[in-house]
């Protein structure tokens, strides 16, 4: 069993190289989901040491875009070798603040050190460009450059993830930055900054501010300008009143925000691939993310069958602290989200829907939610227009690829989809119509480190991770050179 030691999380504010406690006296209680116990007391930063950090940061800007890249690289790299060696210590955790199974928190951190490994190297190939103007008047030069002090605010379902997935282009492009982590789980921010300290990250570089005010404390952070680049992973109801508060000073912004995901199994699948793929696009992460399939779409001739099977497999798994060996499925992130989602249910079996397995809310402490598979869920239900955000696998039936289509894009998200078929023509037709950032062909794992990651429609703005994800980082300086 693995063992939880908070002894190396920091417990204060990370600005300008120092850890300072703030001057809010009122701490933020840090709590396990999976017991309800209070695990740390952490500084609660308020809006003035918001304001500090971001001077802080704009404090540091200026020498940060002038250090040579490879430095920056060796700062990532440095990071990187260090994160992986703390793996089982940060992986507990992170388990202990957010619920998720331990072998997934340690995933997370592989996947958080990807990050770190391809921005560093991919901060070493920032390049312009060269043209002669067709007029014969001159050349054109393009060069980039950071953009500036970055503010990035992420999620708790992926505490590390989202973070890493930020912060290393910005230290691979030279961009300081102030990063706000969910107040739910803050302790995995924390250890990271220490990790980046430790790293040699130059003081006011990487600031760290842990707070139960968000909004008292962002909005005048970016109504003030005191920033030059938003990137926001969350639900799409904050990122748009984030949006709307970089206007006034035409904040870059890059938003991370809800999905929708469908699933579409085609009459042709393979009925037990289509239970491994959804199993995976639903349970990874306890169905907390915003690429899980949150609408399982089957033909009509396979429902029932896909239905049992999908149970079956349900049935297997173990729910539990995320900390207990052999534990599959750990508490969702709240009793708040638990209700949500039992309110979400009740809905749709009012409307017509079977429960084949779960549905109920579980007695007793913690917040656990049981792996649920509804059958026949009608179209209209609520959760179909809802992020879930859990282990429940609603199965719509479908008629036909026409109406397949339809339903999937019956939605305000358009994040991620998923389709499974043999039939190749028809997965490249139907991936051509579906309003997603993503799509995943016979596969519910679409995430990787070298892919540009991101959603259309209400789902966001921008694109994180691979080539493309250095550029929400970098503006283009346009310089015209006379020929005489
Ligand atoms: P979720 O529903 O997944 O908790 P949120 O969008 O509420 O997603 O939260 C994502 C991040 O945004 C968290 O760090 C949270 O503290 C922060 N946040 C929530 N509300 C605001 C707000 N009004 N202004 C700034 N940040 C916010």
């Amino acid at each position: 069993m693995p063992t939880l030691n908070l002894e190396n999380v920091p417990t204060k504010l990370f600005i300008g190289g120092e850890w300072i406690a703030g001057s809010n006296p009122d701490l933020i209680k840090v709590t396990n989901p999976a017991t309800g116990e209070v695990i740390a007391e952490i500084a609660n930063a308020s809006p003035e040491d918001g304001r500090l950090a971001a001077e802080a940061a704009n404090t540091a800007q200026d020498a940060f875009a002038a250090m040579p890249a490879q430095e920056r690289s060796k700062i990532l790299l440095k990071a990187h070798a260090l994160l992986l060696e703390s793996k089982d210590e940060l992986a507990a955790i992170m388990t202990a603040e957010m619920g998720k199974p331990f072998a997934e928190a340690r995933g997370e951190i592989d996947y958080s050190a990807g990050y770190l490994q391809w921005y560093a190297q991919e901060g070493l190939r920032v390049q312009g460009s060269h043209g002669q103007s067709p007029s014969g008047r001159g050349q054109i030069l393009l060069t980039r450059e950071p953009v500036g002090v970055s503010f990035l605010i992420t999620p708790w379902n992926f505490p590390l993830a989202m973070g890493a997935r930020k912060i290393a282009p910005a230290v691979a492009t030279g961009c300081a930055v102030v990063v706000k982590p969910a107040e739910k789980t803050p302790l995995t921010m924390l250890f990271l900054a220490r990790i980046f300290q430790k790293a040699g990250i130059p003081a006011g570089t990487l600031n760290v501010v842990t707070t139960t005010n968000s909004s008292k404390l962002t909005g005048p952070i970016l109504e003030d300008g005191l920033v030059r680049h938003l990137s926001f992973t969350g639900s799409t109801k904050v990122g748009s009143i984030l949006h709307g508060q970089c206007s006034k000073h035409m904040i870059r912004t890059s938003l991370e925000l809800g999905g929708n995901a469908p699933f579409i199994i085609f009459e042709d699948a393979d009925l037990d691939k289509a239970v491994t793929e959804v199993t995976a696009a639903k349970m990874r992460n306890m169905g907390e993310a915003c690429t899980a399939a949150n609408r399982i779409l089957v033909h009509e001739s396979l429902a029932d069958e896909f239905g049992t099977r999908l149970a079956a497999r349900f049935e297997q798994f173990t729910v539990g602290n995320g900390l207990d060996e052999g534990v599959d499925i750990g508490p969702m992130i709240d009793q708040t989200s638990c209700e949500r989602l039992q309110g979400l249910v009740d809905n749709a079996v009012a409307g017509g829907a079977r429960i084949l397995i779960g549905g109920e809310l579980p007695e007793g402490a913690g917040s656990f939610y049981p792996p649920t598979v509804l059958a026949d869920v009608p179209r209209d239900a609520d959760l179909t227009s809802q992020e879930l955000f859990g282990p429940v696998a609603p199965i719509i039936p479908f008629k036909d690829e026409a109406d397949a289509i339809e339903i999937a894009n019956d939605t305000e998200y358009g994040l991620a989809s998923y389709l499974l078929t043999n039939d190749l023509a028809r997965a490249m037709r139907v991936s051509g119509r579906l309003e997603a950032g993503m799509v995943g062909i016979n596969t519910g794992i679409i995430s990787d480190v070298a892919a540009p990651l991101g959603g259309v429609k209400a789902s966001g703005l921008g694109r994180e991770g691979g080539v493309l994800g250095i550029d929400e980082f970098l503006e283009y300086k346009y310089t015209f050179i006379p020929n005489d």
